[in-house]
C-alpha cells in the first residue's frame, strides 16, 4: 500500500489524533489490500483490506461523479484467482 502525508495543512492535529494516525499506519504495515473500482468507470475507488468482504460504502467518483452504495460482498474479487485466457494454449497440446 502506498500512503502519503497531506498536500495542504489546514490545522494542526492534537497528540491523539496524531498517535491514532501511527498507530493504524503500524497496524496496515503487514496487511494486503485490494482496490475497489467505480462500476461505470473503473477509476479506483477505495482501497480495502483482502478480508473485508461485507458491508456497504458509500464513495462519490472523482472522474464520472457518480455517487453509488457499494456492496463489498459483490464487489470482491480474488487477486490470486484469475480466469484462464480463453486462448491459452493446452499445457499437453502439442503446437505444430
Ligand atoms: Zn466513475
Amino acid at each position: 500500500m502506498i500512503s502519503a502525508p497531506p498536500k495542504f495543512v489546514v490545522n494542526t492535529l492534537d497528540e491523539s489524533t496524531i498517535e491514532k494516525i501511527e498507530l493504524s499506519f503500524a497496524a496496515s504495515e503487514d496487511m494486503e489490500f485490494r482496490e475497489i473500482c467505480c462500476p461505470y468507470c473503473s477509476t479506483p475507488l477505495a482501497t480495502v483490506t483482502l478480508n473485508m468482504k461485507e458491508g456497504i460504502f458509500i464513495a462519490k467518483c472523482q472522474k464520472c461523479k457518480a455517487v453509488t452504495p457499494l456492496n463489498l460482498a459483490y464487489f470482491y474479487r480474488s487477486r490470486t484467482y484469475r480466469r484462464p485466457d480463453a486462448f491459452l494454449l493446452d499445457i499437453n497440446q502439442t503446437t505444430k
